[in-house]
This record gives C-alpha cells, sequence and structure tokens, in this order.
C-alpha cells in the first residue's frame, strides 16, 4: 500500500489541506481498476468507517497477492468541508465560501481531456483545485465509488442507466434496499465521471458503458456509523471486487438484486404544506398506502386548528425520513420510492440542491 498526500493550498494565508491518498497496484493489467472516495460531503461518515476497514483487508489482500486490479482509495474526500464548522455544527455539505455544494459543479470534459484537469491547477481556488484533483483520480478508474449517507435512510444508491443492469451486483453486494435509476443530468462528482466517459470523443455520446460504473452509494443515514455496520459494508464492497475480479476471492457468490430499480421520476419528495413541529407517524423501511397519514405538522401549537397531516401521494417504500423535528414550509420530509411517476414535476438532474 503506498500512502501520499495532495497539497492543496488554502484561499488565505497560512492554511493548507492535506488530502490522503491510499494506493494498491494490481497484478494483473487487465483488471478492472477501482477509485473509491468517501465523505465528500464531509459529514457524511458512513463511507470512512467502512474504507476504514476496507483498507485492512485490502492489505492483508496485497499481502496475499491477491489484489488483481489497481485500486485508489480517499477515506475522506474533504478536508475542507470537514474544517467548516458554525456555532457547533459541522455543515459539511455547501462551502462556506462559494455557498456551493461540495458535490456539484465538478468540470464535465471528455475523459480524452483528463490531463487538462491539472492544467494551470495553481489559478483555482482551494475547492475547486479540490475537485479537479478528485476527478483526476477517478478518471484513471474504470469502477468508481463516490461514498454518501443520506439524513435517516435506508440503504440504497443513485446509478446512472448507462450502468444498468451490469450494477446489480453492487446492489447485492451492499444489501441496497432500492436503486434509483438517475439520468445522469447534473455535475455530480458521480456524473461528471459519467459525462467523461459518454463523451470520450467529444460530442459524440456513448451509451450504455460496459465494463464501467460511477456511482453515489447513500449508506443509509448520517448517525448510521457503527462498527459492525462499516464491518459489514467493507465486507459486501469486498464481495463486489471479487466478483468484479479486481481481489481474487473465489468463495464469493452474489445473490440476485432483489430490491426495486426505480427512475427518479417515480420519487415522491414529500414536503411539509408549513412550518413547524413534525409528528411522524411513519418510519423509513414501511410501505405506505396512498392516503396514509404520514406526518402532522404543528404549526400553532394549542390552536384548535393549529395542526396539517401530510398524507401518502400514492402507494410506496419510505427510502429517507428528514432527521429534524422542526420544518419550515416547503421542506423536505420523505422520499418514498414508488411504482409509478409523480405528479410534480422534476427537473432534469440530482432530486436534491
Ligand atoms: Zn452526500
Amino acid at each position: 500500500m503506498d500512502i501520499s498526500e495532495i497539497l492543496i493550498p488554502g484561499d488565505t494565508p497560512g492554511v493548507e489541506w492535506r488530502l490522503p491518498v491510499f494506493r494498491f497496484t494490481g497484478s494483473d493489467a487487465a483488471a478492472p481498476k477501482v477509485y473509491i472516495q468517501a465523505a465528500l460531503h464531509a459529514s457524511e461518515l458512513p463511507g470512512t468507517a467502512l474504507l476504514h476497514f476496507l483498507l485492512q483487508r485490502l492489505e492483508q489482500a496485497e499481502r496475499d497477492g491477491a489484489v488483481a486490479g489497481d485500486i485508489v482509495v480517499v477515506p475522506h474526500a474533504n478536508p475542507i468541508g470537514a474544517a467548516q464548522w458554525q456555532y457547533g455544527d459541522l455543515e459539511g455539505r455547501f462551502d462556506f465560501a462559494s455557498r456551493t455544494n461540495f458535490n456539484r459543479d465538478f468540470p464535465l470534459i471528455s475523459a480524452r481531456d483528463r490531463e487538462t484537469l491539472l492544467d494551470d491547477i495553481d489559478s483555482y481556488r482551494a475547492t475547486d483545485r479540490l475537485k479537479r484533483h478528485l476527478l483526476h483520480m477517478a478518471l484513471g478508474a474504470d469502477l468508481v465509488l463516490d461514498l454518501h449517507c443520506d439524513d435517516e435512510s435506508l440503504q440504497y444508491a443513485y446509478i446512472d442507466e448507462a450502468f444498468w443492469p451490469e450494477a446489480e451486483d453492487l446492489a447485492a453486494a451492499l444489501e441496497m434496499e432500492a436503486v434509483l435509476l438517475s439520468d445522469g443530468e447534473s455535475s455530480a462528482f458521480e456524473e461528471a465521471v459519467g459525462f467523461a466517459w459518454k463523451y470520450a470523443v467529444p460530442g459524440e455520446k456513448k451509451t450504455p458503458l460496459p465494463g464501467k460504473l460511477a456511482v453515489t452509494v447513500e449508506l443509509r443515514g448520517t448517525r448510521d456509523v457503527y462498527p459492525e455496520m462499516a464491518r459489514k459494508d467493507a465486507e459486501g464492497l469486498w464481495h463486489f471486487l471479487a466478483v468484479r475480479g479486481v481481489v481474487s476471492d473465489s468463495s464469493v457468490k452474489l445473490p440476485a438484486f432483489s430490491g426495486p430499480a426505480t427512475p427518479l421520476d417515480n420519487i415522491e419528495i414529500v414536503r411539509t404544506p408549513a412550518a413547524g413541529t413534525i409528528l411522524f407517524h411513519r418510519n423509513i423501511g414501511e410501505v405506505v398506502n396512498k392516503g396514509d397519514l404520514l406526518a402532522t405538522i404543528i404549526s400553532k401549537p394549542g390552536s384548535a386548528d393549529g395542526a396539517t397531516d401530510v398524507f401518502a401521494p400514492q402507494l410506496g417504500l419510505i427510502l429517507t425520513r428528514f432527521s429534524g423535528r422542526f420544518a419550515r414550509a416547503r421542506g423536505d420530509l420523505m422520499k418514498i420510492v414508488c411504482d409509478s411517476p409523480s405528479a410534480a414535476v422534476r427537473k432534469p438532474g440530482t432530486l436534491e440542491d
């Protein structure tokens, strides 16, 4: 295992960020190359915990001569965001300086222009330098996993239709309870990787992309950071690497993925009609019918007309739930995975800002 650091000068004097990168050199040049990062949203730590255990497993595999493909691991991809605390809370998702989501505004380039990402790198501010380094590393791989988590959530992933159903093995390995099939129309990290491959010849869109994968994995919720979960997820990712021939482990047999694979248009984002205290009646993992009571919002405590009920728009599986208990009007309460398209109009791209 080779450990190095990418140095990123801060935008103010006296500041420099250090990004540790772990590399394993595979024995088989024909095996898939892998890039895995976690905590690009700096407060989403289930993936960092997973990679802590996976790196130990990979070190053992290296000693055993069982690493076939090159593997690059960045266990905490965002040291800039990890330092951005305000009044005791880690923001992690949006950069204080630019107000930009750390997982948006990745450069949309062709894979053949990969090396240009680092051209004139000193001319970019720290967050853009970070994004360019991350994308540069990812575009050296065939399989790219970006490990995130949701708020309160089941295990799921956003997977571009260009990689489906080939990526069912990842969904099975991590025991995902749903896969959300995305359209690849954003500047999120994973979609910038997919874009680069689709437009390997600029102007000529190529899809599907067999043998490739760029995915955003949502490893449950922000508080789901426990040793047994992280070890289990690391084991799952090891199984995925084994079935793809990145590591050698003939004992691995994956079951078929049995969960739903659902287009983003079929995700109901349930929003609160009013500001107030949230009383949830239903939890993640539950299947609800159209019209079921999901939550009550107490907007005028003590008043006879002070509470508003929120109902399920259609039959579906509650995938995620807001962890706060006070809502602003039009705040997101839940994502529900449904069989039919939502009546709400969705713009192409990501579900959330
Ligand atoms: Zn995230």
